[in-house]
């Protein structure tokens, strides 16, 4: 192998490694599609835009993404560190995969390191085959519905791109805006970052008018510690019986 050559089984084997840490999805997304996609904003009340995956690595041409499944209410746990830091437990697996992933390219004489946190990674996964983009505004898949959590790894090794789904898998279904208690999805396939209560639920003060809605739907297990809310999700009709249960097993 020269190191401009994509070995054959490089695909084979990246996606061996991210099943063997328990992901359920697994594509390749261009960096040419992805960055031409248009920036879309994020983040409670704070201007911040999605970012193109080349502005931190500008010989990016693939992005490897993979897709773990929210096993239960734990998994949506979120931690506000008293650094100031929030960690959310649950997705440590999509670290221990990126890692992994990353070393193999290494290894192979490729560029390969995490996207910055301003990647849209549910463009990428939709990209890469993954879902349809949901009019709650997270990828659903016909299996695990919208309990993916995607991770990704950004190389310039040349890889085929998957090709993206052509159905949209939500039809007239309109249950995740029905559900949503804070109208964050009034205009559906894009959440309205300053009304949803997961942006919100971060901030140390949250607005007042909305601490009710938060007490209700993300409720605090410990002073630091809270699940996320996840209405639009429990309501869509693609989340597996044992998801909405709470015993879905890996
Ligand atoms: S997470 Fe909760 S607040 Fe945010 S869009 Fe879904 S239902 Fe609405
Ligand atoms: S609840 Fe219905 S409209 Fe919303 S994401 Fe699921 S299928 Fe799509």
């Amino acid at each position: 192998m020269t190191a401009k050559n994509v070995p054959v089984d490089l695909r084979s084997r990246l996606k061996e490694a991210a099943t063997r840490r328990g992901a359920a999805a697994f594509g390749v997304a261009s960096v040419d599609a992805a960055d031409s996609l248009p920036r879309v904003k994020i983040g409670f009340t704070v201007n911040r835009w999605t970012e193109p995956i080349r502005k931190g690595m500008p010989a990016a041409r693939s992005a490897i993404v993979f897709g773990v499944p929210s096993a239960d209410d734990a998994d949506e746990l979120e931690v506000h560190r008293s650094s100031g830091a929030i960690s959310y437990p649950g997705y440590l697996p999509l670290s221990i995969i990126s890692r992994d992933i990353i070393s193999i390219l290494r290894n192979d004489g490729w560029l390969a390191g995490y996207p910055s946190e301003l990647v849209h990674l549910k463009s990428l996964a939709m990209l890469a085959g993954l879902g349809s983009y949901g009019k709650n505004s997270l990828m659903i898949s016909e299996k695990h519905g919208p309990w993916l959590r995607f991770g990704a790894v950004v190389t310039d090794a040349p890889m085929p791109p998957d090709r993206p789904l052509e159905r949209d898998l939500c039809g007239r279904c309109t249950r995740c805006v029905r559900a949503c208690p804070a109208g964050a999805l009034e205009k559906p396939y894009l959440v309205d970052p300053d009304r949803c209560l997961v942006g919100a639920g971060e901030l140390d003060n949250p607005p007042k008018a909305l601490r009710p809605l938060l007490a209700k739907h993300e409720p605090k297990l410990s002073p630091r510690t809270r699940v996320m809310c996840t209405e639009c999700q429990m309501a869509c009709p693609y989340t597996p019986t044992e998801r909405k249960r709470n015993v879905f097993s890996l």
